[in-house]
């Protein structure tokens, strides 16, 4: 007996099948002996269906709006969800987000969890109800309704499982786990056992849509054990922990992947202490993200190359030619069409020769690497769009994380 929260993505509730079958899993935890807060997501696509419908009203829609806008969404799961449990003869109430105590910080769109004033949620619990909250949304001081960026239900369930001591915090989505990579590219893909948290927050910053970043760096900070696993299928998930399990302990747990990468190189700078921090201050007071950074000097002349996202191109070149002057740069070139491939485990801490390892499979499979960036655990490549699954395909082998090898 304890308290479980359970959360359910969108293709999970997407229909009322689906909710009837979810109604179903949350009657089978309370029917185990636990106390049960339910965190949906908006029904299918309909955050992505709001988003479109907003832009045929306005290109350029004001955050506060977007926000009232989306949060409609997880607020129609809710109620539906809670009138299906009612139906089947049990106790259920909805709670919005700010109806749950979920209190963020003043900012739309992507805003942060302050804190949850839990007392309404236990005083349910207490009456015994099911509680079902809705995702990815909160309130501000002043009362503002804010949402926690997309994909953030994720984060929700695991902030409410960490203030209110959860037992457990289970994301229940429609793939039975986190896979070694994508399966839906990547053929002898397979589920992983268990994954460290530090391995998880690595893939899901790397491109792997399994799970909110916030939502892993919230399970490893309050130790909130946590599972992925199939909302349709009965079988185990993926245990999400501090430290993985022994027989999974492969120098490699996964190769995570994105598209739609670009790299800006800025030609011709004096190489001196004002470089770096000219460029990338002012990409940062326009809010673009930068990934990977490289800067090479030949003859006292700078070239620094960074990868930002396609969609962001543009904007960063807008931003760079207007401040040609100031910057003082000869010119700045662009490739578009490129991918990151990533590869992730623990294991590379005390084992090197890993990124060497992988750059020599990437030379195997004649796949040029264009740029590179390491952690303690992880080492990213960025390569041609066209050759990303042929170099996730080539590493997967080599890393020993196909079906066929499990086990040996
Ligand atoms: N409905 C939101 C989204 O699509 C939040 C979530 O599903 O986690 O991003
Ligand atoms: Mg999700």
């Amino acid at each position: 007996m304890g308290l479980v929260v359970q959360k359910f993505g969108g293709t999970s509730v997407g229909s009322s099948e689906r909710i009837q079958n979810v109604a179903n899993r949350v009657i089978e935890e309370k029917a185990a002996g636990n106390d049960v807060v339910v965190v949906v997501s908006a029904m299918g696509k309909t955050t992505d269906e709001l988003v479109s419908l907003s832009k045929e009203l306005n290109e350029n829609p004001s955050k506060r709006e977007m926000d009232m806008l989306l949060t409609t969404g997880e607020q129609i799961t809710i109620s539906l969800l809670s009138l299906a449990l009612q139906a089947k003869g049990h106790d259920a109430v909805s709670l919005t987000g700010w109806q749950a105590g979920m209190k963020t910080e003043e900012v739309h769109g992507n805003a942060r969890i302050t804190n949850i004033e839990t007392v309404r949620i236990k005083q349910y619990l207490k009456e015994n109800k099911i509680v079902v909250v809705a995702g990815f949304q909160g309130i501000t001081e002043n009362n503002e309704i804010t949402t926690l960026g997309r994909g953030g239900s994720d984060t929700t369930a695991v902030a409410l499982a960490a203030a209110l001591e959860a037992e457990k915090c289970d994301i229940y989505t429609d793939v039975t786990g986190v896979y070694t990579t994508d399966p839906r590219y990547v053929k002898g893909a397979r589920k992983l056992n268990s994954i460290s948290y530090d391995e998880m927050l690595e893939l899901a910053n790397l491109g792997a849509g399994v799970l909110h970043p916030r939502a892993v760096e919230f399970a490893k900070n309050y130790e909130v054990k946590l599972e992925v696993r199939s909302s349709l299928e009965k079988e185990r998930g993926t245990i999400i922990k501090e430290e993985a399990e022994m027989e999974d302990n492969l120098l490699v747990r996964g190769i995570a992947f994105e598209d739609n990468i670009s790299r800006v190189t800025v030609i011709g700078m004096e190489d001196d202490i004002y470089t770096l921090p000219s460029i990338f201050s002012l990409l940062a007071k326009h809010h673009i993200n930068v990934d990977i950074i490289v800067q090479s000097v030949t003859s006292a002349k700078s070239a620094v190359s960074f990868s930002v996202k396609t969609e962001e191109l543009q904007r960063t070149l807008s931003v760079l030619e207007a401040q040609k002057r100031n910057l003082q740069y000869e010119e700045v070139e662009h490739e578009n069409g490129l991918s990151k491939v990533s590869i992730v485990g623990s294991g590379m801490v005390s084992n090197p020769g890993v990124a060497a390892k992988m750059f020599e499979v990437l030379q195997d499979s004649k796949v040029q690497v264009k740029m590179v960036s390491t952690s303690e655990i992880k080492v990213s490549t960025v390569v041609v769009q066209k050759d990303m699954v042929k170099a996730v395909e080539a590493l997967h082998e080599t890393f020993e994380l196909t079906n066929e090898r499990v086990g040996k």
